[in-house]
């Protein structure tokens, strides 16, 4: 099927600096850890992407893992580029991240050098890309030198594999030995990649984000709607189909009682201010001026508008903030 890009799609979307780098990435991006996987028809996947697109979101968050099966979505997302995306490869920025399981043995997951550069070279022929605009270390890996997998993501850039590297759910101290690593080599390390949502505030604790702002880097932070939780989805009941029926990462024990009550709350005040619940959540990670991108995930196109509708109010006055604090607690 043709597509044509809408004509208007830069105009709405903002688009904010990567910490101190020359990469501007759009406010809100679009990730394809679920949804992507072979038990959802391509079409879906080919609606969802190019509404995203249409409304500005030029940057797609992938792994080596996302599926099911694990690679299906990168694969997936390949036939969109050849396909709907032909002719835009410079219009995109596509990240992809190596860490998690991806085949078995020794060699196929965590933070080695042998596992690092051959996982992005699977990705890139997953993709049908010679490079990705982003490689991610997934994951810290206790067991392998930090410098062995920092050298892996240097020469990624170096051989011309990956333009920029970043890593994703690193603490504030693994952060800083990272950098120090990176910086020392001349790698363009500018982004990370942490959780971050009203039900989930690790990374203020922690002092992720005021770690990113002194070292200049910026953050794209995934799951800012906990998994569907922080929208109007689960007010009620566990709608068929939604993730929590189908999939193991959001439990049905994260929808406890005492968590509806505070979505139900976080509802009500996200309708007070004119908005859905997503829409109110989406704004609130982007309150800090660290967060350069909300990275959210979508099953339908319908979600995709609703959430970059965020963008029409993203202030809140401190009252908000105050009362939005008694119920947005991890
Ligand atoms: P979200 O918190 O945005 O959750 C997405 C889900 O929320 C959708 O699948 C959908 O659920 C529901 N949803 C989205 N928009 C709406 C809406 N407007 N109204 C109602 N429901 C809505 O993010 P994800 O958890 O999907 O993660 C986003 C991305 O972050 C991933 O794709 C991946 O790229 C990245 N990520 C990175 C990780 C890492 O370790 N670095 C780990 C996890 C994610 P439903 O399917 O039920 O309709």
């Amino acid at each position: 099927m043709s597509y044509t890009p809408g004509f208007s799609r830069y105009e709405n979307m903002r688009y904010n600096r990567c910490g101190k780098s020359g990469l501007l990435l759009p406010a809100i991006s679009l990730g394809l850890w679920h949804n992507f996987g072979d038990d959802v028809p391509h079409q879906t996947k080919v609606d969802i992407c190019t509404t995203a697109f249409d409304l500005g979101i030029t940057h797609f968050d992938l792994a080596n893992n996302y599926g099911p099966p694990p690679g299906s979505a990168e694969l997936a997302f390949g036939r969109i580029l050849k396909n709907e995306f032909s002719g835009l490869r410079d219009e995109l920025i596509i990240s992809s991240k190596a860490g998690y399981l991806m085949w078995p043995g020794p060699y196929g997951e965590w933070g080695s050098r042998k596992y690092v550069i051959a996982s992005c070279d699977q990705t890139l022929r997953r993709l049908g890309v010679d490079y990705v605009d982003i490689f991610y270390s997934h994951r810290f890996d206790p067991n392998t030198p930090l410098e062995e997998t920092m050298l892996a993501l240097d020469q990624l850039v170096r051989s011309g594999k990956a333009l920029y590297v970043g890593i994703s759910s690193y603490n504030r101290q693994r952060t800083k030995e990272a950098y120090t690593i990176l910086k020392s080599l001349g790698t363009p390390f500018i982004i990370h990649q942490p959780s971050y949502s009203m039900l989930n505030r690790w990374v203020e604790s922690d002092g992720l984000l005021e770690t990113l702002d002194e070292l200049g880097l910026g953050s794209i932070v995934f799951s800012p709607l906990a998994q569907g939780m922080l929208t109007d989805k689960y007010l009620k009941d566990i709608p068929a189909g939604s993730r929590a029926t189908k999939n193991r990462s959001l439990s049905s024990r994260f929808l406890s009682e005492e968590n509806l009550l505070r979505i139900r709350s976080l509802h009500e005040i996200a309708a007070r201010r004119g908005q859905t619940l997503a829409q109110m959540a989406i704004a609130w990670v982007l309150r800090k001026p660290e967060v350069t991108s909300a990275l959210i995930g979508a099953s339908n196109p319908q979600q995709v508008v609703d959430c970059v509708g965020a963008l029409d109010k993203v202030d809140f006055s401190p009252e908000e903030l105050t009362e939005i604090d008694r119920y947005a607690v991890d």
